[in-house]
């Protein structure tokens, strides 16, 4: 398995010699060490990444076709070495491995999705004024850097590399220094698809320096980030000191799950569970803010904490496991510290609250009932498994409230009441609005955030809007005839 950095298809040390130590979160024990690369390797993947957009390149001439069976190549590679891919997942990112082998077949249709994007993105021809034909073309906008979170590592790989290079960029990309494996093991498939040299290029290292070398760097022209807001503020900042790239970020929630009195409640209570522990919490629209009608409200926090209590929690490696350990140490003590702040300021713990074995990164599943508005369970991301229930009586008083927060990544409603459905949606601030199921964001759908969770969308046709220039082109002609 490579550890090294991938610049212009060949894997190389790192010009600094520096490495980091990848960590298994079940086991606490050292998988690998990974090479840093900083502000100097950047350099070196941003020159292979240029040299590889040059007009007259194998990349920049060939059919944008050619361009959908590289990307479809790769899929199916993938598909190849699902299972290896998802073992490295699982031991890096610690995630059962049922969910890792989801992840992966998520990552192939993604890759599939965009393969067949390649020759059908289109401009217009516009009836202008005046003698001319005007036309737009839609152009690749050229090096794009890319920074990705932890918490799915491939599926974020997928998401940016996807409509990158459907339209004919270039990529540098870093991935977190928590998990590295995958990244590299999905360089070493581009090169086997057939993709040109410096077409792709992977940076592993660590977020002030790799990442920030990215987002300060003259000749990337697109920077696309998926991860905590406040590093997102830095890299906004950075792109404006230095040559405005174009910027496209997914950033952190705190999203609202709304469950109606009209609901079969033991339904609604299995949604909402598996809305905020899916991916031991650590999932930027995780429904972490369960708003419960009042008339429901004890039935449902009773049924919350059996399906807490019920969650199999442990060995990765084991098909039944639902429940595994969060990413990093730093990570583990982020929830414990909500944990205790939240029974400190009154909400009553229903169920976890604790660490699982004695070994690992492990959180029980944690329900909390009884949360106001103000604590801070209820206002700030947790990113773990923990579960804010809190009581509303009203349609109007209930939006108000969910929306009163400077995240607008997503947001749900659970009724049988279409009208209440659809006055719900329209009024919610967030990119995302599920209706009567949560967390479902498809290859096709756009996703992204309003307000302080994000810019641009990532996935689906919006994505492809992302990642190019319109050129308009107008044409004098001798005389116009419609
Ligand atoms: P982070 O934002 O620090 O890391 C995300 C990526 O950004 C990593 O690749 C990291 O190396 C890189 N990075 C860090 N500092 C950078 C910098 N100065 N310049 C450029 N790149 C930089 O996230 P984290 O510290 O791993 O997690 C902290 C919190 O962020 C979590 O608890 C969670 O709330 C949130 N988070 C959100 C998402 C999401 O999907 N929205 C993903 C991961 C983390």
């Amino acid at each position: 398995h490579p550890f090294q950095c991938f610049i212009n298809n060949e894997f190389v040390a790192s010009k600094s010699g520096k490495t980091f130590p990848t960590i298994n979160p079940c086991t606490e024990e050292k998988i690998a060490d990974i090479q840093a690369g900083n502000k100097a390797d950047v350099d070196a993947a941003v020159v292979a990444a240029r040299k590889a957009f040059e007009f007259g390149s194998e990349w920049r001439t060939m059919d944008a076709s050619g361009r959908g069976r590289l990307i479809s190549k790769l899929a199916s590679l993938i598909e190849r070495d699902r299972c290896h891919i998802a073992s490295l997942e699982t031991m890096d990112n610690g995630k059962p491995v049922s969910q890792s082998l989801d992840d992966i077949d998520y990552v192939v249709q993604v890759f599939q999705y965009y393969a067949g994007w390649c020759d059908k993105i289109t401009g217009k021809t516009i009836p202008t004024d005046g003698s001319y034909i005007c036309m737009t073309r839609h152009e690749s906008i050229g090096v794009c850097g890319q920074i990705i979170p932890w918490n799915y590592p491939l599926i974020m790989l997928a998401w940016k590399w996807g409509p990158a290079l459907a339209c004919g960029n270039t990529v540098v990309m870093k991935p977190a220094e928590q998990t590295p494996l995958t990244a590299l093991y999905a360089a070493a498939l581009i090169k086997e698809a057939g993709f040109p040299a410096g077409v792709v290029n992977v940076i592993p290292g660590l977020g002030e320096e790799a990442g920030a070398a990215i987002s300060e760097h003259m000749d990337i022209d697109k920077v696309c980030f998926t991860g905590s807001t406040e590093v997102g503020k830095l890299i906004m900042q950075a792109a404006g000191r230095s040559n405005l790239k174009r910027i496209t970020m997914e950033l952190g929630g705190k999203s609202p799950l709304i469950i109606f009195d009209d609901v079969n409640v033991e339904e609604a209570a299995q949604f909402a569970h598996e809305g905020i522990m899916a991916n031991q919490g650590q999932n930027c629209c995780a429904g972490s803010r369960t708003f419960v009608h009042e008339k429901i409200y004890d039935e449902f926090v009773k049924l919350s904490k059996m399906q807490a209590e019920n969650r199999i929690v442990g060995d990765p490696w084991d098909d039944i496991t639902m429940h595994s350990a969060q990413v990093d140490d730093k990570q583990f003590k982020k929830v414990m510290e909500y944990v205790e702040s939240a029974k400190a300021e009154g909400a009553v713990l229903q169920a976890g609250g604790c660490r699982y074995g004695d070994k690992g990164n492990f959180i029980k599943p944690t329900v909390f009932s009884d949360v106001k508005d103000d604590m801070r369970i209820a206002r700030e991301e947790i990113f773990g498994p923990v579960q804010s229930i809190i009581k509303f009586s009203s349609l109007d008083e209930v939006v108000q409230r969910a929306n009163a927060t400077n995240y607008g990544l997503a947001a749900g409603v659970f009724t049988s009441n279409i009208n209440t459905a659809l006055m719900v949606a329209q009024k919610m601030k967030a990119g995302s609005m599920w209706i009567n199921c949560y967390d479902i964001v498809t290859p096709q759908t756009p996703f992204g955030g309003y307000k302080m969770s994000g810019q641009g969308r990532e996935l689906g046709e919006y994505a492809l809007k992302e990642y190019t220039e319109v050129k308009t082109i107008t044409i004098k002609v001798p005389e116009k005839n419609s």
